[in-house]
Order: structure tokens, then C-alpha cells, then sequence
């Protein structure tokens, strides 16, 4: 059937570019050969940059992330910020790292190294050797490539942030110089911060990476190619399209699964790939199914999963520092070695990290500007896709009768907490590294879950595509979000947005007053009629006695800043139902029923819309309170589950 080759040929390549639709050209695409020196933990590396200016205007010098540099002493900007801890993990002072640039020029050109200098654009630390530039000879014009090569030598430290070794097991994340994204007329290349993550732009990834045969190694991208050297090493060659960083892991420990992933709608076919330490293996299911899970719902809620592998890193014990990361088509994910079934994080991890492949991966935006943009949309992604697969009430913690679903975990995070910032403000910039996480995370989560709630389910749905399908392998902002959410809704969210995304206030509606007073007859004198009760009727029969009024008040108070419409359910003692709306931008409002019935409770936001709201517990009154017998007692199970949790921060 030789005939039908080409059309077949036309139709795969038609379906390879609608894949990779709306793809911009590739602007930063890299060939590197890093080989892994266990003994010194260290990693010799050579890159050749390929780099388009993609802009109006000509450049004249270049800026590089220097990542690991970040992990050189005590006084970088990361170490400082960090006291030398991240996520509960520390600095160990006897394993310090860093990366030393030798020797960078234009390819077969000219030598640029004697330019190198090292700047600190955000705090002008100049312990901070996070950032490099170079001059070039003459500016390059818009439109133009240039292709500049580059030795490096990258020293791994512990691992207790992202990056670094433990033991045999290596985490390669941010090792290599890794050039800025050139916007708007301007670097935006900052220095790596102690609550941050990265922004770079795409390209091509081919790397060759070689190390100690006895070494299991997996890495971003499809493998291409494997081969054994006479010197006891191996090579893989490893190659990606479209994405905008690289990473890889080797550990003998690890124990590798490869399993072929197929979705029919929309059309999926990846191969899963799990890298898990043999003292993990018994969880491997669990990862797995999870993952699994996160293809199906990330697929069919946003768009189909277009990589040909996914590889799931299972850090060593130990290297727990590591876990919880994204890297393009690759994930740590992290687990202990006891965890039980009902104790979710394992699965939580695998599909937020998978998650990011979306929100980061594909959809750039600025993590070092707005990491809300990947972290709290993830993070709404991940509520979302738990309660689908887990339950939405249990889909944490489903252990010995404690239940715990996404959103309550989320809530206990901002619940109580300071607001002392807004949910977009530079990473660095937030009071401290908690403000940051709270915000970033668990309250743009809410939020857009407030959002959706508001919008209804079926116009969120086309929101998140339509913004995912529009800016993938793109940079999009805040604004981009807030004009993609009001032209698929039709409706004006400034309002919305200007409040939750940018003021650090809070949304909390109360009913603050409940009373039924009766009506009692007057005393004194009135006009015209007698005060007295009935009395006997003439002609002798007794008269009914007549129906006793109340006088019903409800009180409905703003706690918070944050002004949102609100609808109020009075409920009566015969049963009638009455829903109030407010626009609530009073302090208070009052409703008053006058009438035979009394009221039995009173509850804003009835329908449950404002996942966001501060506090739940006053949301309703009930005139006869009625405590509720729940009491929860599991308090050294709770102390251990916060200490896991304290240990991860996705
Ligand atoms: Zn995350």
C-alpha cells in the first residue's frame, strides 16, 4: 500500500503540528554534554546556546542564570533570604555548591569569557553570583541568532533545596548557565531567591549525559540513544521540542517502570516512566495510578498531554529536599516509607508535579513575578482532579474516621493567617516565605475555585482552556488571565480581580443578629381603640384568640475588606424559605419580617460559592443552637500529618 504512504505522511505530519499548535519559533535551544564525577559530586559539562532575538531591538549583552551558585556560601541572596533552610530541610555547610563557568565565545568566534561579569539586578547583593553577563562584540539585530559555547564545571550540594545530591542519588535541576528571557526591551534575568522558582524561554533540548554504568538515569525528554563506554560509563542521549528547561536524576537505587499510556479523547499516547528508590517500591502503584489519574484530567480539562514520555522521580531517603519539583516532562514527586493508603500525599504530589507540566511546563508565565500564575492555578488543577478520583471530602486524608478533603486542607492554610500581601507581588517580596506560600497557593486556589462557583462550571471550563490553548509555550500575565476570564464569561470581573488578586484583605460575610421578638399588645393609650386584649365578642361566643406576631430582625455584617454580592437564606418555623440578596458594601444591612412565623436560622452565602471566605463559623445562626456533637481527637495523627506537610511545598 505504498500509495497511501504520503497521505498517511501528510496527515501525521498535519497531526504532529496541530499538536504543537500556536508553538512560537524555538528561542533558546541548547546541546549540551554533561558527564556525572560521583566521587567529586560534581558534573563537567559543555553547551552550545543557540539563541534567536526574537524582539525589535537590537542586544547587546547577554545574561545567564548561574543557578547553583545560589548554594555557594552563606551570604548569596538565596542563603540569606532561606537562613540556609528550605522547607524544613537544611544547608549542610561541608557540601557547599556552585558552577564555574571556564570559558564562554561566540561558536568558532569570538572569545567573550574576559566580559564575563556577575550582577545583582534585585538587591544589588554582590555576595550574589546568580547572574552573569557578557558582552558582545557588535549588538545583535532583531531576528538573529547567535550561537555562543560555553564549559562548565557544576558542584552539587546536599540536597535540601531542589537540587543536589544525597548519598548516590543525584537531582541535576538549574545546573547548567542558562540564558534570561529578553522582554520588552529588557533582561528579565533576576537572581535566584529563597521563594521562587524560574522563567525561561523555549527551545530544543539535546543533551548527552554520561555517567557510572551501576547508575539508573532519567531525564526531561525522549531517549534517543544509549551507549556503553570503555571506561566503565554509559551515555544517554536525550532530545525535547518545546520545552524550556532540563533536568535529570541518576541513583543505582532507583528501580524503573515503563508503562505505555493511551487516552482515546482527546488523544493521548505518552509512555510513563517512574524512577522509584527500592526502599519505595511497594508504593510504585500508588504513584502510578495517580499519575495515570493526572493524564486523564489534565487531558480532558485543559488540553491532551503532547510529550511522547513523563518520567516520575521518587527521591531517595534523604533527598526529600528534592521532592515536590517540576522540571519539563519530569517531576520528583516524595513519599516516606511508611505511608498509609488513607494518607493521600503520595498521590497529591504526583498530580500537582504533573500538573505543572501545564501550569509552568507549557503555559510559561513568570514564577519569579507572579507564581500564582503556575502555582495557585496548579493548585486549583490539583483540588479539582483529587476530588474527582478520591472523593471531595476525604480526598487528603481518609484514615481512622478523619477526613480531610483538598479544600479544607487549603483553607486551613489562609485561615488565620496574617494578610500583610496580595496574591501578586514579586516572590521576593512577600513578608516572609510563609506569606508567600499561603498566598500564592492555597488562596489563589480558592480563588479560582470562587471563581468558578461564580461563573458556573461550564464557563470556568472554557475559561481554562480557552487560557491554556491560547497561551501555551507563551509568557502570559495576570492581565492575560483577568482578560481571557472576562471575555469567555462576558462579564466585567475588574471587580473581582482587583480585590483578591491585588489587595491583601480578606473576604468574610457574617450573620452577625438573629432575633424573633413577639409582638406583644400595647400598653397605654391609643387613638380610637382599646388596648386591651380581645376580648368576647358580642353575641357572647369566645372570640379566637388571634395569632400571635413576631418580629423577625436578621443582621448581616462584612468582617472584610473584599466587597462581593451576597444572597442570604432566612428559613421560618413554618417552613417558609426566603433567599435576600445584598450587594454587600455596607459594613451591615438588616432585614425585617414582620409576621405570625418565627425565624429559625439565617445563612450567607448559602449555595457555598464563597470557597474564599475567611471564616465559615459565622456564616449561619440558628435561634436555638444546637452544638454539634462532632469533636475531633486525633491530635497526634494531625501533629504528624502537619509535619509531613510542612516537609513539602509542591
Ligand atoms: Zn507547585
Amino acid at each position: 500500500m505504498r500509495r497511501s504512504i504520503p497521505i498517511f505522511a501528510a496527515i501525521f505530519l498535519f497531526m504532529a503540528s496541530a499538536l504543537f499548535a500556536a508553538l512560537s519559533r524555538p528561542i533558546a535551544s541548547y546541546d549540551i554534554k554533561a558527564r556525572l564525577v560521583p566521587a567529586e559530586k560534581k558534573i563537567l559539562g559543555s553547551e552550545i546556546l543557540t539563541w534567536l532575538n526574537d524582539t525589535d531591538l537590537p542586544v547587546s549583552e547577554l545574561r545567564f542564570h548561574l543557578y547553583l551558585n545560589a548554594f555557594k556560601n552563606s551570604r548569596t541572596t538565596f542563603m540569606r533570604e532561606s537562613g540556609g533552610s528550605s522547607r524544613g530541610f537544611k544547608a549542610d555547610k561541608n557540601n557547599w555548591g556552585f558552577i564555574t563557568v571556564k570559558n564562554i565565545r561566540i561558536q568558532d568566534g569570538d572569545d567573550l569569557t574576559p566580559s564575563m561579569a556577575f550582577i545583582q539586578p534585585d538587591d544589588g547583593n554582590a555576595d550574589d553570583r546568580t547572574v552573569m553577563k557578557i558582552d558582545l562584540p557588535t549588538p545583535l539585530p532583531p531576528g538573529k541568532k547567535i550561537a555562543v559555547a560555553i564549559e562548565f564545571t557544576s558542584k552539587l550540594p546536599k540536597v535540601f533545596a531542589r537540587s543536589g545530591f544525597a548519598g548516590d542519588f543525584y537531582m541535576v535541576g538549574q545546573w547548567f548557565p542558562k540564558i534570561g528571557v529578553f522582554q520588552n526591551g529588557a533582561w528579565n534575568c533576576h537572581q535566584y531567591h529563597a521563594s521562587s522558582e524560574f522563567f525561561a524561554d523555549y527551545g530544543t533540548y539535546h543533551v548527552e549525559i554520561t555517567a557510572p554504568e551501576k547508575f539508573v538515569v532519567g531525564a526531561t525528554g525522549k531517549r534517543n540513544g544509549e551507549t556503553k563506554n570503555a571506561d566503565g560509563t554509559r551515555t544517554y542521549v536525550h532530545d525535547q521540542e518545546n520545552v524550556h528547561d532540563f533536568a535529570w536524576t541518576a541513583c543505582p537505587d532507583f528501580i524503573e517502570f515503563r508503562e505505555k499510556y493511551a487516552l482515546a479523547e482527546p488523544s493521548v499516547k505518552t509512555e510513563m516512566i517512574l524512577l522509584v528508590h527500592r526502599s519505595h517500591v511497594k508504593q510504585k502503584d500508588r504513584y502510578a495510578q495517580a499519575l495515570r489519574n493526572g493524564l486523564e484530567f489534565y487531558s480532558r480539562s485543559y488540553g491532551p498531554y503532547p510529550y511522547e514520555t513523563i518520567t516520575l522521580v521518587d527521591p531517595a531517603p534523604g533527598a526529600m529536599g528534592a521532592g515536590g519539583m517540576e522540571y519539563p516532562t519530569l517531576f520528583t514527586a516524595g513519599t516516606t516509607t511508611w505511608m498509609p493508603k488513607g494518607v493521600r500525599f503520595p498521590e497529591m504530589v504526583t498530580i500537582h508535579e504533573f500538573g505543572h507540566g501545564y501550569w509552568y511546563g507549557m503555559v510559561g508565565s513568570n514564577e519569579f513575578e507572579e507564581a500564582w500564575l503556575d502555582e495557585g492555578i496548579n493548585t486549583y488543577s490539583e483540588i479539582k482532579a483529587m476530588a474527582k478520583y478520591y472523593g471531595e471530602d476525604r480526598s487528603m486524608i481518609d484514615i481512622g474516621g478523619l477526613k480531610i478533603g483538598s479544600v479544607a486542607y487549603n483553607r486551613m492554610s489562609v485561615i488565620g493567617s496574617g494578610r500583610f500581601d496580595p496574591i501578586v507581588k514579586k516572590s521576593w517580596e512577600y513578608i516572609s516565605g510563609g506569606s508567600y506560600s499561603l498566598n500564592v497557593y492555597a488562596k489563589a486556589g480558592l480563588m479560582l475555585l470562587t471563581l468558578e462557583k461564580w461563573l458556573g462550571e461550564e464557563v470556568m471550563s472554557r475559561l481554562m482552556r480557552t487560557y491554556f490553548e491560547r497561551w501555551k509555550f507563551r509568557h502570559p500575565t495576570s492581565k492575560d488571565f483577568i482578560h481571557t476570564a472576562e471575555e469567555v464569561s462576558g462579564k466585567d470581573l475588574g471587580w473581582f480581580f482587583s480585590q483578591v488578586l491585588y489587595s491583601p484583605d480578606k473576604l468574610d460575610y457574617a450573620v452577625s443578629g438573629l432575633k424573633a421578638e413577639e409582638i406583644a399588645a400595647g400598653e397605654g393609650l391609643f387613638d380610637g381603640r382599646a388596648t386591651e386584649p380581645p376580648g368576647k365578642e358580642e353575641g357572647g361566643a369566645p372570640a379566637k384568640p388571634a395569632p400571635k406576631v413576631y418580629r423577625n430582625e436578621i443582621t448581616v455584617a462584612r468582617y472584610g475588606e473584599w466587597i462581593f454580592p451576597q444572597e442570604i437564606l432566612v428559613v421560618f418555623d413554618d417552613g417558609e424559605k426566603v433567599r435576600e440578596t445584598w450587594d454587600g458594601k455596607d459594613r451591615w444591612t438588616r432585614f425585617v419580617y414582620q409576621k405570625t412565623a418565627k425565624v429559625v436560622s439565617a445563612e450567607v452565602d448559602p449555595d457555598h460559592k464563597m470557597v474564599l471566605d475567611a471564616n465559615y463559623a459565622n456564616n449561619s445562626r440558628v435561634l436555638e443552637l444546637k452544638r454539634p456533637a462532632v469533636v475531633k481527637a486525633a491530635l497526634g495523627f494531625t501533629a504528624w500529618v502537619q509535619g509531613f506537610l510542612s516537609l513539602i511545598s509542591f
